[in-house]
């Protein structure tokens, strides 16, 4: 990182360390104990909060409840300010939400899919088009979950699905060319991740994995993603496609997958191995309704799933050693449900030395937002920067300013360690 050298440049790296904390809080801190938590000046700290006011960046409320003494003012995201275009597409259906600093989602739009590249993006392209154009320069950025792996340029395979280096960029209508117009505006090109990698960033960030040093993610819809965390970073692997635990033969079985590989263990947890063993139709992204209804009635098909579940994460554990392995998506629900199961099935498959001390177990904070969320923070990760916020002030005409249309729309948290 470059060091700050001028005033300047100190101020700059200051208004960046500053929306970066109001961030990661969930917009939860008062201004004196973001002051004290930063090493800064009390009257820095103003000079900061009143220039990122101005520059529409954030917005002070008094504290809901405030202590004795003088109100307390807590910074959070402005009317005005910075929005990341979020989107979360799975197998058969699609999310989009625009996400303030802070963290709070408004969701803008839900609507299933075919299942084809085109059915899936070019809608979702269109949407995202269309926000844009309604939101104006409070857009600074888009950033995509894809349930498969992502390669550089947005390169996505799903192989259930029949997706083999599908140009995701390209099927929304979002090119490169269209980028950097004039070198002033930001890219229009979205930030496409796993959604796994997504799901286990978020969580590092806002939920069960913040402050652990070593953690396991385990992301689970119609299969499983499953990835390392290590000091809050998902290891993405030399070309970013690293999140696929699901790809290991960790079940036990040699059934071929349609990746490429046999005995994957993404065949036997999620909602498609939930649906094999109830005898029902599965694969292509389709039985999510029947999937859920096999969970909360086929006890059977959840601890057979589940077994599988906890006979991997014994292998995983043994190899990474993580303080705390964490389940999103239907893993949470899992747990919930045939929690003894996964341990009982796990436990023969772990060392002696991880006997003794297991890593704790957990459902998700986040419910199934976790790749939604990710997706949000890559978006702020490239805002929060010197240059971001540089390019946000070029772009800030005084003009007219809209916001998400509050008649359509739902704003949601979640009940976790932070609010979102
Ligand atoms: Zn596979």
């Amino acid at each position: 990182m470059k060091i700050a050298t001028t005033s300047g440049e100190l101020r700059a790296h200051n208004r960046v360390r500053l929306l970066r904390a109001v961030h990661d809080c969930g917009a939860a801190r008062t201004r004196s104990q973001l002051t004290r938590d930063l090493g800064l000046a009390r009257g820095t700290a103003s000079v900061l909060v009143a220039g990122l006011a101005d520059d529409e960046l954030l917005h002070e409320e008094p504290a809901s409840e405030h202590a004795r003494g003088r109100p307390t003012q807590v910074p959070g995201p402005h009317p005005h300010g910075p929005l990341a275009l979020a989107a979360d597409v799975r197998e058969d259906a699609w999310e989009l939400a625009a996400c303030e600093l802070g963290g709070r989602v408004t969701v803008l739009e839900v609507r299933p899919h075919d299942g084809t590249p085109e059915g899936a993006l070019a809608p979702l392209g269109e949407a995202v088009a269309a926000h844009r154009r309604r939101l104006g320069h409070r857009v600074v950025g888009v950033g995509m979950a894809l349930p498969g792996p992502v390669r550089h340029g947005g390169l996505v395979a799903i192989t259930h699905l029949g997706w083999r280096s599908v140009n995701v960029p390209a099927l929304l209508g979002l090119h490169p060319h269209a980028a950097h117009r004039g070198g002033s505006e930001p890219p229009d090109l979205p930030i496409v991740g796993n959604d796994t990698a997504f799901a286990a960033l978020a969580e590092a960030r806002r939920g069960r994995l913040r402050g652990v040093r070593v953690g396991l993610h385990l992301h689970v819809d119609f299969d499983l993603g499953g990835v390392l965390v290590v000091d809050g970073h998902p290891l993405g692997g030399a070309g970013e496609t690293g999140a696929e635990f699901g790809h290991m033969p960790l079940g036990g079985g040699d059934r071929p997958c349609d990746c490429g590989a046999i005995g994957c263990w993404g065949m036997d947890v999620g909602a498609n191995a939930l649906l094999r063993h109830a005898g029902l139709a599965y694969g292509g992204g389709r039985g999510r309704e029947q999937a859920e209804q096999v969970l909360a009635t086929n006890e059977e098909a959840v601890a057979t799933v589940a077994r599988a579940l906890g006979r991997g994460v014994a292998a995983l554990v043994n190899a990474h050693d993580p303080e705390v392995v964490t389940l999103s998506g239907l893993g949470a629900e899992l747990w919930e449900r045939a929690g003894e199961a996964l341990l009982a099935a796990g436990e023969p498959y772990l060392m002696t030395i991880r006997r003794d001390r297991p890593p704790r177990i957990e459902g998700s904070a986040l419910g199934w937002r976790g790749a939604l969320l990710g997706a949000m923070e890559s978006v702020f990760d490239a805002f929060l920067t010197t240059e971001g916020l540089e390019l946000w002030r070029k772009n800030h005409p005084d003009q007219a300013r809209d916001t998400p249309d509050q008649q359509n729309v739902m704003h949601s948290t979640f009940e976790g360690e932070n609010p979102i």
